[in-house]
C-alpha cells in the first residue's frame, strides 16, 4: 500500500486516499472511507450525530437485532452515549411511528438491515424511499447499517434473498451507509462508510476517527478486494 504517501506528486498524501476513491465508485456514493469493523462505524456515526443536545436515535424495535459474538445493535448504539428513541413493535412499523418520533432531540435515523434473519407473515416497515424523503423533510439524516455488504445483484443467485446493496441505498435517499468489510463482501475486517461527502468528511473528523483507524495491512486487502470487484471479477 501507498499509505500516506501521494505516488502522482511524490509527495506526502493523506492516508487510504486511493482506497477511499475506488470504494466510492464501487458504491456508487459521493465519498467512503473505512475504520476497523461495522460495530466502529456506527460507534463513530452516533458519536457524530448524537453528540450534542441532538441525543437521540430513532430506531424501529424490529431492527433493535443481535449479532455474532453476543454483540447487541442497541447496547453497541448506547455505548457511544446516544439515546435510543424506539419506534414501532417488532413486527410493523409505520412511516407515522417515525414521523411522531422525529422532533428536536433526532440526531438521526437509523435503519438496520437485517442480515442474519427475516421475519415473515404479519410484518411492514416503510420503504427506504419513503423514510429517506421523510427525513429529508425533517431535516435530519437517515443512516443505514446493512451488515453484509453485498456488491451483486443477489437476485441472480436465486433463490436467496434479496439483499440490498450500499449503491441501491444511497439511491433510495439514505445519506450514509454502513456496513463490514469481511462478511458478504470478502474482505478483511473492516467497517465501510459511504455516503454524501460533506458527512463522510465530518464522520473523519471527529478526533475519535483515529483511534478507529485501520493499519495498513488492512487497507492493502481492502483495496486489493475492491480493485477485483472494479475490475469485473465478481
Ligand atoms: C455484523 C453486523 C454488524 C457488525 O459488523 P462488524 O464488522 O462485525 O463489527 C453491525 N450491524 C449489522 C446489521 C451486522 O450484521
Amino acid at each position: 500500500t501507498n499509505l500516506e504517501f501521494d505516488l502522482n506528486h511524490g509527495k506526502r498524501g493523506s492516508r487510504a486516499e486511493y482506497l477511499e476513491h475506488n470504494l466510492a465508485i464501487l458504491c456508487g456514493a459521493e465519498a467512503a472511507t473505512v475504520v476497523n469493523n461495522c460495530a466502529a462505524a456506527l460507534v463513530l456515526i452516533l458519536r457524530h450525530f448524537c453528540g450534542g443536545e441532538k441525543n437521540e436515535v430513532v430506531i424501529s424495535r424490529g431492527e433493535l437485532i443481535q449479532i455474532g459474538g453476543g454483540f447487541r445493535i442497541p447496547d453497541i448504539l448506547e455505548s457511544s452515549g446516544a439515546r435510543l428513541r424506539e419506534v414501532g413493535t417488532t413486527n410493523k412499523t409505520s412511516i407515522e411511528d417515525y414521523e411522531l418520533a422525529i422532533g428536536d432531540r433526532t440526531g438521526l435515523v437509523l435503519q438496520v438491515h437485517r442480515s442474519n434473519f427475516f421475519m415473515e407473515g404479519f410484518v411492514a416497515s416503510p420503504p427506504t424511499k419513503d423514510l429517506a424523503r421523510l427525513a429529508r423533510k425533517k431535516k435530519v439524516p437517515l443512516i443505514e447499517d446493512l451488515g453484509s455488504g453485498a456488491m451483486v445483484d443477489t437476485d441472480r443467485l436465486a433463490p436467496i434473498e434479496h439483499e440490498p446493496t450500499p449503491a441501491e441505498s444511497l439511491k433510495q435517499g439514505v445519506a450514509l451507509v454502513c456496513f463490514s468489510g469481511d462478511k458478504l463482501f470478502g474482505g478483511p475486517q473492516s467497517g465501510i462508510i459511504a455516503g454524501k461527502k460533506r458527512l463522510v468528511r465530518a464522520v473523519k473528523q471527529e478526533p475519535f476517527f483515529r483511534a478507529l483507524r485501520c493499519d495498513k495491512l488492512v487497507l492493502s486487502a481492502l483495496q486489493a478486494t475492491v480493485d477485483a470487484y472494479l475490475n469485473g471479477a465478481s
